[in-house]
């Protein structure tokens, strides 16, 4: 229990640092993705949730998890076919290995792309404000 509330505490902290208001749904759905090892759709989510008796409903769970990661709360995952998986990751920059069969998630810290990064962005007259990266595969068990 009081596990429980520690994590609440930490969640609704980690949601005041973003700028995002804290709601029992918000902290509910937060909760939740934080048991979640790997990554995982607004559906299987928002099943898990029902099977702990929760009332929220599909739409709350899309809309929210749309809203925590817009304000870069949580992480998205593209791989996943036209679904969106979501993740909730460390807050310091990383990339992603992910297993396209067992949604297996690795959160890499090395970055490694800074010089390739200036030299593309200025070739083009750009100026870089953000990147991600993804890469999916098959981890060392669906091998
Ligand atoms: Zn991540
Ligand atoms: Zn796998
Ligand atoms: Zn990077």
């Amino acid at each position: 229990m009081a596990r429980t509330l520690q994590i609440k505490a930490d969640l609704s902290e980690l949601l005041a640092r973003q700028g995002v208001r804290v709601t029992r749904q918000r902290l509910e759905v937060l909760a939740e993705l934080s048991r979640e090892r790997d990554d995982v759709t607004a559906q299987v989510l928002w099943r898990r949730l029902r099977e702990r008796d929760s009332q929220t409903g599909l739409a709350t769970v899309y809309r929210t998890l749309a809203l925590l990661a817009d304000k870069g709360v949580v992480d998205t995952l593209s791989h996943h076919g036209t679904e969106l998986c979501y993740r909730l990751c460390t807050e310091s920059h990383h990339h992603h290995l992910v297993c396209s069969s067992c949604h297996r998630v690795v959160e890499v810290e090395q970055c490694g792309l800074g010089n390739w990064l200036d030299t593309v962005t200025a070739q083009h007259g750009f100026v870089a404000t953000d990147h991600r990266v993804e890469i999916t595969g098959l981890c060392r068990a669906c091998r």
